[in-house]
């Protein structure tokens, strides 16, 4: 059985030493994969081709020759594209559809040398938090099987959490990165907009939609966002900041570092106690540590969600109008015509989630409700990011839950969806704003279930994030 490395520079010393070969590797990751299929992680795994990816990079390594991200197995959500490869967003209107290009983060990964091991189970089109509105089933969280491993990008944590790879990759558009990290006691980061290329990635929420790296150490985290950070042609919102190393230096901070917390985190009753208590518990280690630690009120707290879902929801309706039954995708056996096409692929091939947003998107920007909705909610947003850098002007870092309470249990469903929306509520900022945001690993509650805090920093200082984050978790 393969062991868990908490990064890859760990794997690369055993390489060294001859100790163990990536095709090992690969094969240890193949048993574990086969022996916890009942977690529903992967929706497919790419067997064959991963070992003989592996063999390739063993010889790369012999010959002196490798990239990067040699003997980093790793895992992708499926709604990043491979060519010729399925992709299915955990849809069915996309099972059986097969990529026709690879996403600029996938050649990246390649070309560095990463063995890419298979695609994870999602919430359907990256939307849910709990990995349960998925075609292919509910994902378990390995810490307790009775429970979520949060969402969207649910398998790809449950993948690195159960030993399955190494590190995966998965995309957060108002969260889908950090939560299921936090529920599963992993780092996971969701870079400034703009960072690294969605070219490539089945679209969500375009003008939010963002690629993470979800990780068992800052490190790999660090290494995973350099090798995919930077300009791509196919993808405009990109800036073109120069991608500097970002690898941790694990010292204590120079200067006296300035945080926020949000004081509604410890004293909302909405907040679980034992959430509260871990992040008073970090505030005191900072504070011990001579940074000055203070609590803010963030007067749009109560907007943050309905603003999110405003947009996110219209973005989706517009994104999702693609799959029309014609170009792309399933299409309905009873489809006759091209209104039978368009509707009954629809309405056959989308879960009842992605329907229901892409119901209240089209609602939002319709004629009559335009300005009160989504207009509205384009300007509420540009305060919230005003809000968001005016604080962050004056302090280093926000730090906040991840989210407001740990893995809940699989099947426990909400009546009203707008309670599962709610509890977005901390990782929607970032998401708001475009900043950069990481969520750290903070300890187990009383029943052993992984707690998460969250780190947000202004734009393009994922640098600053990172070395941070390093020194937090060592506190
Ligand atoms: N839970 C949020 C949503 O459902 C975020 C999902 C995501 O980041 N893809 O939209």
């Amino acid at each position: 059985m393969t062991k868990s490395y908490t990064s890859l520079s760990e794997i690369k010393s055993e390489i060294a030493s001859g100790e163990i070969t990536v095709e090992k590797l690969v094969k240890g990751y193949l048993d574990k994969i086969s022996a916890n299929t009942r977690l529903n992680a992967f929706n497919e795994v790419f067997e064959q081709e991963a070992l003989i990816c592996a063999q390739n990079v063993d010889s790369r390594i012999k010959q002196g020759i490798a990239g990067k991200l040699a003997g980093m197995v790793i895992a992708i959500k499926d709604n990043i594209c491979y060519k010729g490869h399925k992709v299915s967003a955990s849809s069915k209107i996309l099972d059986n559809f097969t990529s026709v290009y690879s996403s600029t983060i996938v050649e990246r990964l390649l070309a560095e040398d990463a063995v890419i091991i298979g695609r994870c189970n999602c919430d359907e089109f990256a939307m849910g938090a709990s990995n349960e509105n998925s075609y292919f089933g509910a994902v378990k969280n390995f810490a307790d099987e009775s429970r979520v491993p949060g969402g969207s990008s649910g398998g790809s944590a449950v993948a690195v959490q159960a030993g399955m790879c190494h590190a995966a990759i998965g995309t957060d558009t108002g969260g889908s990165v950090r939560q299921p990290a936090s529920f599963c006691g992993l780092v996971g980061l969701k870079p400034t907009y703009g960072r690294i290329s969605r070219h490539g990635i089945i679209a969500y929420a375009s003008s939010f939609d963002q690629v993470g790296p979800i990780t068992r150490s800052i490190e790999d985290a660090a290494l995973l966002l350099e090798i995919m950070a930077g300009p791509d042609e196919y993808d405009s919102t990109l800036a073109d900041n120069a991608v500097p190393s970002y690898l941790p230096d694990n010292n204590k901070p120079e200067s006296i570092k300035k945080i926020a917390y949000l004081q509604e985190a410890v004293s909302s009753p909405g907040v679980d106690s034992e959430v509260k208590s871990n992040l008073v518990q970090y505030i005191d280690k900072l504070r011990n540590a001579g940074h000055i630690v203070k609590p803010i009120a963030f007067e749009l707290l109560d907007f943050l969600v309905p603003t999110y879902y405003i947009l996110a929801m219209a973005e989706a309706s517009s994104n999702l109008s693609r799959y029309d039954g014609v170009h792309i995708g399933y299409r309905s056996p009873a489809a006759v015509d091209l209104l039978s096409t368009y509707k009954n692929s629809r309405s056959e091939g989308f879960g009842k989630e992605v329907k229901r947003r892409i119901m209240l998107g089209t609602f939002v920007l319709s004629a009559g409700y335009y300005d009160a909705y989504f207009a509205k909610a384009q300007k509420v947003r540009r305060m919230i990011r005003e809000k968001t850098d005016a604080i962050l002007k004056e302090y280093d870092f926000i730090l906040i839950p991840t989210a407001p309470e740990p893995a809940f249990p699989i099947g426990r469903k909400e009546k009203d969806p707008v309670v599962t929306y709610l509890a977005d509520i901390f990782t929607v900022q970032a998401s708001l704003s475009g900043v950069p945001a990481i969520s750290l690993p903070t300890g187990n509650n009383s029943k052993g279930l992984p707690l998460g805090l969250q780190l947000l920093t202004r734009h393009f200082e994922e640098k600053e994030l990172l070395n941070f984050s390093e020194y937090f978790l060592g506190l």
